[in-house]
């Protein structure tokens, strides 16, 4: 696990096994907020023995934030028995369809005993605690119910996996809200941008990358000639993804016909 302290009152862990993931922990002057918590008590257990040592977490309450569903953000919630654990509206209809259902496939991966534990404090579209100079707010994107932190007093932001190099996954239909989440991020004047799997980001680039994939899907036309192997491969997954999540009648829609021609082509392509 490695430690990066952000601005005045920010602490980046970072785990690398089985894949990099970030934990990000905020002290405000009320609260403790720790955003994300990776796949098990395990991991929490040792973030939370470095923030004893720090003394930087008592007397202080402790909040939680899953910053979306995915099991890889949310394992650790049962290490918190008595604590509040935020996440926007759409997290426990997500959580109540696929919570089990990962658990079982990706079990292997959790880091000590996990027991499924939902968030208890659900938002509509921001929550915003004025003492600690934090605010979390809906970020619908990567999934339905991505939700993202911005810590006002160090011009922090937090935001899942929404941005992710080179291109974030895809798991919703909903392209238009996920441009207007990235644009909305790009209004933001922040200093520190962290997600949920990457190294920090100090500038734009990574988002402005992230918003032209998604105009592109959102128009229908990504032009994934010039795009590595890697590019190619991510691509190729999110558009298996797309076509299994579209329902019979939006089957004949132009955009995602080309969608199915290319899925065609770039199978292909990487199987050469
Ligand atoms: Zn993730």
């Amino acid at each position: 696990m490695e430690i990066q302290e952000i601005g005045k009152r920010g602490i980046l862990f970072t785990f690398s096994e089985p894949y990099r993931t970030n934990v990000f922990v905020i002290i405000g002057k009320k609260h403790t907020f720790i955003c994300d918590t990776f796949l098990g008590p395990e991991s929490m257990e040792s973030v939370f023995k470095h923030l004893k040592e720090q003394k930087k977490v008592f007397p202080r309450k402790v909040i939680i934030f899953n910053s979306h569903a995915d099991y890889d953000h949310i394992w650790g919630n049962c290490f918190f028995t008595e604590q509040i654990i935020i996440a926007q509206e759409h997290f426990e209809k997500v959580f109540r369809t696929k919570a089990e259902k990962e658990l079982n496939k990706y079990g292997k991966h959790q880091k000590g005993k996990v027991s499924l534990v939902k968030p208890n404090l659900l938002f509509h579209s921001k929550l915003f605690f004025p003492e600690d100079q934090i605010v979390f707010f809906s970020s619908p994107g990567h999934t339905a119910e991505s939700a993202s932190c911005f810590d006002i007093q160090d011009k922090a932001l937090f935001v899942g996996d929404n941005v992710e190099y080179p291109f974030p996954y895809i798991n919703n239909l909903d392209f238009e809200s996920y441009v207007d989440t990235l644009e909305k991020y790009l209004s933001f004047d922040y200093r520190w941008l962290i997600t949920g799997h990457d190294e920090i980001q100090k500038d734009r680039s990574l988002i402005k990358r992230n918003l032209d994939y998604l105009q592109g899907l959102k128009s229908g036309k990504v032009d994934f000639s010039k795009f590595t192997p890697e590019e190619k491969e991510i691509h190729r997954m999110n558009l298996q993804k797309i076509l299994s999540l579209i329902s019979d009648s939006e089957k004949s829609d132009n955009k995602y016909q080309k969608f199915q021609k290319d899925l065609l082509i770039l199978t292909s392509q990487l199987e050469k």
